[in-house]
C-alpha cells in the first residue's frame, strides 16, 4: 500500500511539474509575441515634493496591453522575462521608451522631470548596460542626471557585477536609487561606501503609519540615516495625509503614492503637468 502511495505521489508530482513547465512555456511564448508586436507599454507615477505638491519626477512602470486578458501588471511580465533572459531586451526597450518620453515632454515645453526606471539584476552587466545607456543619452540628448536607475537591495547583494556596473553608471552621471529599501538585509555599513544617491523606503513600512506607533520607528530611522549619509530619500506607497504628515515631520521631502497619483499613461501625466503649470503643451 505504501509503495502504491509513493508511486501515485510521484505520478502526481511529475504531472504537476509538466503542467507548470507547459504553462511557463506558453506564457513565455505569449510574452515574446506581445513584446514583438508592441503590446508592452509604460505607465508613469509622479514623485511629489510633499511640501509644495510639485511633481519632481516620475517612475516608469511596465504594463502589458494583452489582446485577451486586458491590461496586465509587471507580475505578468517581469518574473517570466527574468527567467528566460528576455528581461535584457525588454529592459532596454523600457529604458529607450522612458528616455524618449522624457524628451517628448521637454519638447512639449514641460519642465524637466526626473525619470526613474527599474532595472533587474540580470541587466546589471558591466559590459553591456553602461555602454547601452551612454549611447542612449548621446542619441536622445537627455541630461544624464535626469535619468535615475532603481535597483533593489537583493540585486545589490547577489550580483557580483553590480558594483562595477554602478560605478560606471555614476561615471556617466546617472542617478541611482535603492528600491524597496529595508526589505532586504543590506549591510548598513556598506551603504556609506556605495555609489547610491537615494533610498526609496519600501511601502510595507509606510502602510501601518500611524495606527501602530512602533511602525514609525523604521521609516524615521531610514530617513535620519539617509540624511546623515547625504543621500536623498523618498517614501513609496503614501496613501494618507497622516502618512504624509508623519514623513514630513521626519524630514522626508519626497513621496510617491495613491495619495497623489496612480501610475498613469503618458498623456495623462502631460495633462496633469500642463494643468499645474498653466501650460498648453504641444503634444503632437
Ligand atoms: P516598485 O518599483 O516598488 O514600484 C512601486 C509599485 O507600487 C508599483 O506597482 C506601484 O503601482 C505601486 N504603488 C505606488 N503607490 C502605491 C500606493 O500608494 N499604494 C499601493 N498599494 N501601491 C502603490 P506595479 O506597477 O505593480 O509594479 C510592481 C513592481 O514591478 C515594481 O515595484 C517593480 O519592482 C517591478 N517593475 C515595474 N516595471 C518594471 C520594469 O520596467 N522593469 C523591472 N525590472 N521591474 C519593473
Ligand atoms: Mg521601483
Ligand atoms: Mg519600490
Ligand atoms: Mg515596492
Amino acid at each position: 500500500v505504501a509503495k502504491d502511495d509513493g508511486r501515485n505521489r510521484f505520478a502526481f508530482y511529475t504531472k504537476e511539474m509538466t503542467r507548470k513547465a507547459t504553462l511557463y512555456m506558453e506564457r513565455d511564448r505569449d510574452l515574446r509575441r506581445g513584446f514583438d508586436v508592441g503590446e508592452l507599454v509604460l505607465h508613469y507615477q509622479p514623485q511629489i515634493d510633499m511640501a509644495s505638491g510639485a511633481v519632481l519626477g516620475v517612475e516608469a512602470l511596465i504594463r502589458w496591453q494583452h489582446p485577451t486578458a486586458g491590461l496586465l501588471g509587471p507580475d505578468a511580465v517581469i518574473p517570466i522575462a527574468e527567467k528566460s533572459g528576455l528581461i535584457v531586451p525588454i529592459g532596454e526597450w523600457v529604458l529607450r521608451e522612458a528616455c524618449a518620453q522624457a524628451c517628448a515632454w521637454r519638447r512639449a515645453g514641460l519642465p524637466p522631470l526626473r525619470m526613474a526606471v527599474n532595472v533587474s539584476a540580470r541587466q546589471m552587466n558591466p559590459d553591456r548596460l553602461p555602454q547601452f545607456l551612454k549611447n542612449l543619452l548621446d542619441e536622445t540628448g537627455l541630461p544624464a542626471e535626469q535619468l535615475e536607475i532603481e535597483i533593489t537591495e537583493s540585486t545589490l547583494q547577489n550580483e557580483d557585477n553590480c558594483l562595477a556596473t554602478l560605478l560606471q553608471l555614476k561615471r556617466l552621471g546617472l542617478m541611482v536609487a535603492i528600491d524597496d529599501f529595508g526589505t532586504g538585509y543590506s549591510c548598513m555599513g556598506s551603504l556609506k561606501s556605495l555609489p547610491i544617491d537615494r533610498l526609496k523606503i519600501d511601502r510595507s513600512f509606510i502602510r501601518d503609519i500611524p495606527e501602530d506607533r512602533d511602525s514609525e520607528a523604521i521609516p524615521e530611522a531610514i530617513i535620519a540615516m539617509a540624511h546623515r549619509l547625504n543621500r536623498t530619500v523618498i517614501a513609496e506607497g503614501v496613501e494618507t495625509l497622516a502618512q504624509q504628515d508623519f514623513l514630513r515631520s521626519c524630514g522626508c521631502r519626497e513621496g510617491q503614492g495613491y495619495l497623489y497619483a496612480r501610475p498613469m499613461a503618458a498623456a495623462a501625466v502631460a495633462a496633469l503637468l500642463a494643468e499645474r503649470f498653466g501650460l498648453a503643451p504641444d503634444l503632437s
